[in-house]
């Protein structure tokens, strides 16, 4: 490849029928949460398996409302990782209860069942585990464990729309799962996010909540016969609209497609980097179906932010997920965190570096990320 190479860490996968979709929104004369906001919650129902989807403005107001709307609030604690984008602890805070982090376990990522268990007080009323880069948590253990504490799980399956394990899928087995459409997610708007839930009196509850609580949405207001409306109840903005729902309704038929694609950029990386001096891996679950979000090598902390601007400065896109949100600055500050409480994220954090992963990467253009990351490796 020549010198002035360019590899995006992501380039969206939005085609042709996808932008004439929204642009027939944008001719008609209804833009706001209506018949395209329908039509993409009965897709994404249909593809989920799960018998209701919420269209909201992102996963992070999916997870706030789904807080909300299984009743936890002020005083009230909730179990999560630290090894996530800060997200999902927020949602934690903006629903006025405390986020409770748990350390992770070292081959997934993913939040550790165990120390949860432990983490559990007679305040504590919900875990929120993250599905990190797409390999799903072990839900049949943390639903048990749940089940014996009387607690509530909400999903966040940000990365992991199209995971299974164990034959169980996101929002199966928790009472919620909350999925994100940002600009970077495996499907995108741009911005958008979305709650699934067989509990059909939540999502029913949800719908009102991600309007100001109002009992009756702009699209019922907007019929032959003017309808006066109530608001029984205090919500939020957070309502899905047509233009963003018509850019996702086509994605979610071929996200399978899209899905087979990074899986085989993923395997690519995989056998490169297998065994290669100084590049850890996380394996993905023998038995599960990988989302494929992101693509991650660990290297040694030392090394690790060497590596990251060298592969910048080849022309190669990089991004670290995460920095342990523990160790950001307002969780220190209030919650008096510090480095050492959870140090298998903070291993993670300090030695891990994601790597482009989207269908229209091409090959040659992955063994071009290939062969610098082995090459400017610090030795
Ligand atoms: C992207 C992301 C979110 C937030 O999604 P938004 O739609 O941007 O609110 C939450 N959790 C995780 C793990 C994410 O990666």
């Amino acid at each position: 490849m020549r010198s002035n190479t360019k590899i995006e860490f992501y380039r969206h996968n939005l085609d042709r029928r996808d932008i004439s979709a929204a642009s027939e929104v944008l001719k008609s004369i209804f833009l706001t949460t209506g018949k395209a906001v329908r039509v993409f919650e009965e897709k994404f129902s249909g593809y989920t398996g799960c018998k209701n989807t919420v269209g909201v403005t992102s996963c992070t107001a999916a997870l706030h409302l789904a807080l909300i709307a299984w009743g936890i609030g002020p005083g009230d604690e909730v179990i999560t990782t630290p090894m996530s984008f800060c997200a999902t602890s927020n949602a934690v805070l903006h629903a006025g209860a405390r986020p409770v982090f748990v350390d992770v376990e070292e081959s997934t990522g993913n939040i550790n069942a165990e120390l949860m268990e432990k983490a559990v007080t007679r305040r504590t009323k919900a875990i929120i585990p993250v599905h990190l880069y797409g390999q799903m948590c072990d839900m049949k253990e943390i639903r048990r464990i749940a089940d014996r504490r009387g607690l509530v799980v909400i999903e966040d399956a940000a990365h992991s729309i199209e995971s299974v394990r164990d034959g169980i899928r996101p929002g199966e087995l928790g009472d919620a799962a909350c999925f994100s459409f940002y600009a970077t997610k495996n499907i995108t708007s741009g911005e958008g996010g979305a709650i699934a839930t067989n509990d059909s009196g939540k999502a029913g509850l949800i719908k009102s909540l991600r309007l100001h609580g109002i009992d009756k949405s702009a699209a019922e207001r907007y019929s032959k016969i003017y309808r006066h409306w109530d608001m029984p109840l205090l919500g939020w903005k957070y309502n899905m609209d047509n233009i963003h729902a018509a850019l996702l309704a086509g994605q979610i038929e071929r996200i399978e497609k899209l899905r087979a694609k990074r899986e085989r950029i993923a395997r690519r990386y995989e056998r490169a980097f297998d065994g290669a001096k100084g590049i850890g891996l996380l394996k993905p679950v023998p038995g599960s179906k990988h989302a494929r979000h992101l693509f991650t090598i660990q290297v040694a902390s030392g090394k690790r932010d060497r590596l990251l601007h060298s592969l910048q400065q080849k022309g190669i896109g990089v991004a670290v997920n995460y920095t342990p949100i523990h160790l950001l600055g307002y969780y220190r500050k209030n919650f008096g965190h510090k480095k050492g409480d959870f140090p298998v994220a903070e291993k993670i954090g300090a030695r891990t570096i994601s790597l482009p992963l989207y269908p229209k990467l091409k090959p040659d253009e992955a063994d071009y990320v290939i062969s610098r990351v082995l090459s400017e490796l610090p030795k």
